[in-house]
């Protein structure tokens, strides 16, 4: 079945009323409804598209289980007009999510592939608010900080120091932080007037890795 014969809008509703029984406000779960998941996802799981799970993107990566991002995107405390910082753009849903709440998106890949089809998906997608670039999201994006929220999908064994940098004082970045025995995360950081931030150990996930290129001599 093909994106345009398919009522895609029933289905990411009902996604969305789901997630709506599952604790996620309104304000969310009605910018979840409003995104065309299926064209995030390859076209041969775009059936699967409105189910809530995670489905593989290609290059080993994955586009996040709608809860997961629903439930992220609330801890940010995000309103229209306001600049956030996503860390690995990935299928670039995530990006929609924040974009149909009115954020201005900064989105870092490190993935130059993913970058591509994820601009072409938001552009199609009719998605102007997004700024997308390929490199290192642990260094953040600092031409355009400070940030209003930061948001990283890929899992850190620490807060980046560029990040907390980035990010305004009293925001919050929402970011998975793997623990000594693998266990994984989804902690709320709040800068505070001094530059530290205060966490919270929020909700157990699972994300892939941050990839580095920190080993990597400068200009390879
Ligand atoms: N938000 C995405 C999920 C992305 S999965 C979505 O909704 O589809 C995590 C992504 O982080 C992958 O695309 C991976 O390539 C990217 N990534 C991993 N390490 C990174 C890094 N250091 N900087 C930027 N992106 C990174």
């Amino acid at each position: 079945m093909t994106g345009e014969e398919r009522d895609w809008r029933a289905e990411a509703r009902a996604l969305a009323q789901a997630l709506l029984q599952e604790g996620i406000g309104a304000r969310v779960a009605e910018a979840i409804a409003r995104v065309p998941r299926h064209l995030f996802v390859p076209p041969d799981l775009a059936e699967r598209a409105y189910e809530d799970s995670a489905l593989p993107i290609g290059c080993d990566q994955t586009i996040s289980q709608p809860f997961v991002v629903a439930y992220m995107t609330e801890l940010l405390e995000i309103h229209r007009g306001e600049r956030v910082l996503e860390v690995g753009t990935g299928s670039g849903y995530q990006t929609a999510v924040l974009a149909e709440l009115g954020a201005q998106v900064y989105s870092v890949e490190i993935v130059p592939e993913l970058s591509l089809r994820a601009e072409k998906v938001l552009k199609a997608a009719g998605y102007s608010s997004v700024h997308l670039c390929v490199g290192d999201g642990a260094v953040g994006w600092p031409g355009f900080a400070p940030f209003d929220g930061i948001i990283v999908t890929a899992a850190n064994e620490g807060v980046p120091p560029a990040l907390i940098e980035q990010l305004d004082t009293g925001r919050r970045m929402v970011i998975p932080i793997e623990d000594e025995d693998a266990s994984q995360f989804v902690w709320r950081m709040t800068k505070r007037a001094d530059g530290r931030v205060d966490g919270e150990r929020m909700l157990a996930v699972r994300f892939v890795p941050m990839r580095s290129t920190r080993t990597t001599p400068a200009g390879e």
